[in-house]
């Protein structure tokens, strides 16, 4: 039995987790959002003798996500008292409360390896009734929780936001091999009558539904791009506005993903569908790679296609 859900974590405090944590904040439902300590001092930091063990420091990720949060979403659309529902933190100095809230949501980034070891951490800390979920794009979630006890998968879902996840109505909810089917059940009825959203039930496949068929257009586009020639401001001339998607067009939105996570998303579809044919679909271009080595990562490095004003 799931308990009701008052009290939430979301980990990851990047694009989707601070986007989640202020949708939650704003039906109501205080959360803490954590993420790991920065790997390098900021040169400000530096110059004020700080070290990583410092906690303006360990909290900075968070923190930094929050104080965006504020800035760029005026009250009239977010609920005033929205920020002060968000405890942002670091996650190894929260791990244990954990155990003291009713959903976890795991919003880190797009890489099997480092989503298994924060189950592994949560499920540590995890008391039955509370529901684990994941927002991955398209990881497989019995692949992602293989290794945890048969309890904690009963618990554990994905719950896929989509981009940016206040506005975005669509959300997947992805039942794992050993997903109790009544706390799906109550996930989807949270989602849709609290949050707002249209929950479509999707399978543990790779890149689930969305994704899949996004993923696949969105790679088409950048094929016929390269082979006819078309400059970027060309193709998101003709795939955005004037296709009636006023915030679709290709590149526009490769940067508001984050190229990197695109680029995760497709390898993902690549490595695990098992057709041959279909893979070569999934190809992501070595341009795309090439900006991520160059840390060109789209809105959230300041950098991508556009250079973010
Ligand atoms: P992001 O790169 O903006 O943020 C990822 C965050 O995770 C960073 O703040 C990073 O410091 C943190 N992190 C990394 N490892 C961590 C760990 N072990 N513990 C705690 N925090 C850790 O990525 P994002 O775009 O927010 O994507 C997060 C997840 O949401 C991914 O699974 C992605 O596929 C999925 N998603 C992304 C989008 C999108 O449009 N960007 C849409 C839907 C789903």
């Amino acid at each position: 039995m799931s308990k009701p859900i008052r009290k939430a974590a979301v980990i990851g405090s990047g694009i989707m987790g601070s986007g989640i944590a202020a949708h939650l904040a704003n039906v109501g439902i205080p959360c803490l959002l954590l993420d790991v300590t920065p790997a390098q001092l900021t040169e400000e930091e530096a110059a004020r003798g700080l070290t990583l063990e410092h906690p303006a420091v360990r909290n900075r990720l968070a923190a930094a996500a929050v104080a965006k949060l504020k800035k760029t979403n005026p009250p009239p659309l977010y609920d005033e008292a929205f920020a002060e529902r968000i405890t942002p933190g670091n996650l190894d100095d929260h791990l244990a409360s954990i155990g003291e809230v009713d959903w976890v949501i795991e919003v880190v980034v797009e890489n099997l390896g480092v989503k298994r070891e924060l189950l592994s951490r949560v499920e540590r800390y995890w008391k039955p009734g509370t529901i684990v979920s994941s927002n991955t794009s398209g990881i497989s979630i019995d692949a992602m929780s293989a290794h945890c006890g048969e309890a904690f998968r009963r618990h554990f879902m994905g719950t896929h936001f989509f981009n940016p996840p206040r506005y975005m109505k669509l959300l997947e909810i992805v039942p794992g091999r050993d997903t109790s089917l009544e706390l799906v059940a109550r996930m989807k009825s949270f989602c849709e009558n609290t949050l707002g959203k249209g929950v479509v039930l999707a399978k543990d496949t790779p890149n689930f539904v969305a994704n899949r068929i996004g993923t696949f257009g969105m790679l088409a586009t950048l094929r016929e791009m390269e082979a006819g020639g078309f400059t970027v401001e060309e193709i998101d001339a003709v795939s955005g506005p004037a296709l009636g998607r006023p915030k679709s067009a290709t590149f526009r939105t490769l940067d508001l993903v984050g190229i990197d996570t695109f680029v995760y998303v497709a390898d993902n579809v690549y490595d695990n569908v098992p057709d041959e044919a279909e893979k070569e679909a999934f190809i992501a271009p070595e341009a795309l790679k090439r900006l991520v080595e160059r840390g060109w990562l789209g809105e959230k490095s300041g950098q991508g296609f556009y250079r973010k004003t």
